[in-house]
């Protein structure tokens, strides 16, 4: 097992300590500005290496890092694609690069341009009237999207306190609607996977503000009663939301305006390719149909005969959401994948998404059990019941995969489908690749059958073995009452090596 310490137990202290720039404001601030207690009374215990070790520290930290660039990354709902280096080369040019948030509008038509246009692009591709650019993620723009709904209701002088949400829901649509104050209402699913019109039936009333859909939802399944849906909630003064975060079955295919929805979030860093996973900050813009444009968060960016402005005056917003004007960064590279894309190559790539998650269901339908009749969408889910006799769980399955040098799918969600295991392969694999992934399926199931227990000790070569996820649990409650020292969470200074650091 290879692990890498960290920079402070690498450190010696025969090496100097780091030479750290010049501060670059006046310093230091007069008495009585900040409290004595806060201020440094000894410098900071930073680690002492020389240059080449710490470089050779981060490159072998790097090493055991696991990401898209290397090897197939099948996490459902989560559409890790392949984020083009073309992505990064717009986001790195100085023109934005260096802006700072603070400029005059006046030099920063260029960003503000990219900012509308940007926002075209999104409204064409989902079908709705305006776009806010804020929201830092997913989870964030439904949240935006609750508090204009709310907005919305509290203008027509209606008491509205319900959000229905389907059962096979992503975890933040529940926590949004409870978050935004509303009372979360739960709808089951039927037996093919797809939301039961009659349980929805049942909740609807004149206290729902809206229900939030997924389509194709969180099991890679169209809700082909769209239409009759949207009727249903629209009748009783609800609106209808749409959680895009994974666009990616329908991108250049079909829009959610059309279908009926009012307002619907995006992920940039999932359909869009900008990086996630540690990759970079978010992006969850929110689109909404005219009713809900007044309550768009402020300001706006508006466009007469071609110059650009913020556009701070809309009495009825929501208020700003996020500091400044969301990821700008984000925005860059999602632009810079549009265009490259154009309308052609993004529904290709809806289409050939589509195909990658048929093609490998077809392969494992016999290793793994199918709960639910295909064809999908852009994922699938499959389960591990059927190893249940072998005592051998979706986890183990999981972390044998990572011991094939494939990252793991999602697994236990969807919550209605026991033993989950959520496959979404994204357009940018090659069917060799594709292959490769599902024999391995086919390793893992042939081992659980002949040799059940070796699969509980995987991995066996990742830096680490199997985690001990439960003790980890409990013991975390202890150590956050100060009860135990055990886990260990933080570093901290070995007295005789290095000066105690007082912040
Ligand atoms: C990823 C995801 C979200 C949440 O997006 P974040 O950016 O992680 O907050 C919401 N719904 C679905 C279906 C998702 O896959």
């Amino acid at each position: 097992m290879t692990t890498e310490p960290l920079s402070f137990e690498l450190s010696r202290p025969a090496v100097d300590p780091p030479r750290l720039p010049d501060a670059d404001v006046p310093g230091p601030a007069p008495a009585g500005v900040l409290p004595s207690e806060l201020l440094r009374s000894r410098p900071p215990g930073l680690p002492r290496l020389s240059e080449p070790e710490i470089m050779r520290h981060y490159s072998r930290l790097a090493s055991l890092n696991y990401s898209i660039s290397e090897n197939f990354y099948p996490l459902g709902s989560c559409t890790m694609k392949y984020n083009p280096v073309l992505n990064e080369q717009a986001a790195a040019l100085p023109g934005f690069a260096g802006l700072h948030p603070y400029q005059d509008e006046e030099s920063v038509q260029g960003a503000l341009e990219l900012m509308w246009r940007l926002e075209q692009a999104l409204c064409a591709v989902v079908g709705v009237d305006r776009v806010t650019l804020q929201p830092a993620a997913g989870a964030h723009g439904e949240w935006t999207a609750l508090r204009m709904i709310a907005a919305l209701h509290h203008s027509r002088e209606e008491k509205r306190t319900e959000v229905l949400v389907p059962d096979s829901a992503h975890g933040t649509n529940p926590a949004s609607a409870a978050l935004s104050g509303f009372h979360v209402v739960e709808v089951k699913s039927g037996a093919d996977g797809r939301i039961s019109l009659a349980d929805l039936e049942s909740k609807l009333s004149p206290q729902t503000a809206a229900l939030m859909l997924t389509n194709p939802n969180t099991l890679g399944l169209f809700e082909r009663e769209i239409l009759d849906i949207a009727e249903m909630v629209h009748a009783t003064g609800a609106l209808l939301y749409y959680d895009g975060a994974n666009l990616n079955a329908f991108m250049g295919i079909c829009r959610p305006g059309d279908m009926g929805f009012d307002a619907v979030h995006m992920n940039l860093h999932k359909t869009f390719t900008t990086p996630h996973g540690g990759g970079g900050p978010g992006a969850g813009p929110v689109g909404v149909k005219s009713d809900l444009v007044p309550f768009l968060p402020a300001p706006t960016v508006e466009r007469t005969n071609g110059h650009l402005t913020l556009d701070y005056k809309h009495p009825q917003s929501i208020g700003r959401v996020r500091s400044f004007y969301g990821n700008f960064g984000m925005l860059v590279r999602a632009y810079a994948y549009i265009l490259a894309m154009g309308g052609d190559g993004l529904s290709q790539a809806s289409q050939d998404a589509v195909l990658s998650a048929n093609y490998l269901r077809k392969l494992v339908e016999t290793d793994l059990e199918m709960p639910h009749d295909g064809p999908c969408m852009h994922e699938f889910v499959a389960s591990a019941h059927n190893l249940h006799e072998d005592g051998v769980r979706a986890l183990d399955v999981a972390k044998a995969l990572l011991d094939r040098h494939f990252y793991a799918p999602t697994v236990y969600f969807p919550l209605v489908v026991p033993e989950a295991i959520m496959v979404e392969p994204t357009e940018t694999e090659s069917k060799a690749t594709l292959d490769s992934f599902a024999t391995a399926i086919k390793e893992i199931v042939a081992q659980a059958r002949a040799d059940p227990q070796s699969l509980h000790d995987e991995p066996r070569n990742l830096p680490v073995g199997r985690l001990d996820e439960v003790t980890a649990a409990r013991k975390i409650n202890a150590y956050l009452q100060g009860q135990s020292e055990d886990p260990i969470l933080r570093w901290k200074a070995p007295s005789e090596t290095l000066p105690k650091d007082p912040c």
